[in-house]
């Protein structure tokens, strides 16, 4: 008789933005039930109060350009703690499968025979439009959106700013941009090949958190508005018609007293 080869198991688990009210059900679920978690530095780390007493933790951030722990320890650490029979939990911000490289740890797992589970989360670039309040597809103004990087991977060309303005306005795009805030002063240069200086923008910061900000200009001001209001990562850059309403509100307001054009 063989002895059955135990297997722990790995889940993928999307944290959300940041508001601890924005773990789904399941995500909660899969962490108190989890031994060993990986937690990356972008998510809030109060959602921890469900994990059990006695669960290994493991804070495994890597913030754009400062030294952090290496993508392959990472994907070593998930598949030798679930070769050992334990429940690891990989907590990360937002979807885990947007960005941040959760893509990568799926194949890293599937070659080592491992079928990882995913639980989704709210991505950071809906919360930012629900906190906005606005509907980024919104019929009257876009017929879809794309989420998409401002900082590609080393030896990668990057995304063709250019080229997906153009897009964005023929085709009516929403362009929701993660991880641009190093980049803006060449992403807006890129947009404005194909797209007008005046089309809606906004900036939104630590989107669902009570340290939100937010900042609402057109593109051709984009990066003076960043600079300017002093908006820092984690933020998302937000270019389209549908923040037309927003920009209204927002003239109507500065004509205020006391406003302030940041929120
Ligand atoms: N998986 C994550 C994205 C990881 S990439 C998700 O689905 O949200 C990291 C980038 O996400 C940041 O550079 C920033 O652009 C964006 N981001 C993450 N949390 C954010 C927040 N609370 N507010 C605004 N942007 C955020």
């Amino acid at each position: 008789m063989t002895t059955p080869h135990t297997t722990g198991t790995v889940t993928l688990v999307g944290a959300g933005p940041g508001d601890p009210d924005l773990l789904t059900l399941k995500a909660v679920k899969a962490i108190a039930a989890a031994t060993v978690l990986l937690v990356d530095d972008l998510v809030n780390e109060e959602v921890l109060q469900h994990a059990q007493r006695g669960a290994r933790i493991v804070f495994v951030g890597k913030r754009g350009g400062c030294s952090s722990t290496p993508q392959a320890f990472i994907e070593k650490l998930m598949v030798s703690e679930a070769l050992k029979g334990e429940t690891v939990v990989r907590l990360k911000g937002g979807d885990p499968l947007i960005f941040g490289r959760g893509g990568e740890e799926m194949e890293a797992l599937e070659a080592a025979g491992i079928d990882a589970q995913v639980v989704n989360g709210v991505t950071a670039g809906l919360a930012a439009m629900g906190n906005l309040k606005v509907s980024m597809t919104h019929r009257d103004h876009a017929h879809g959106v794309v989420f998409v990087t401002g900082h590609a991977k080393p030896g990668d060309a990057g995304t063709d700013w250019a080229a997906l303005a153009r897009t964005a306005l023929q085709a009516r795009l929403t362009l929701v941009i993660y991880m641009g805030i190093r980049g803006a002063a060449a992403i807006q240069e890129g947009l404005l090949q194909g797209l007008p200086a005046s089309t809606p923008a906004a900036i939104v910061e630590n989107a669902s958190l009570p340290t939100q900000r937010h900042a609402v200009c057109t593109l051709g001001s984009l990066h003076a508005t960043l600079q300017n209001e002093q908006l820092a990562s984690p933020s998302v850059l937000v270019v389209g018609d549908v923040l037309q309403g927003l920009q209204a509100a927002q003239s109507d307001a500065t004509a205020q007293p006391g406003f302030r054009d940041i929120a």
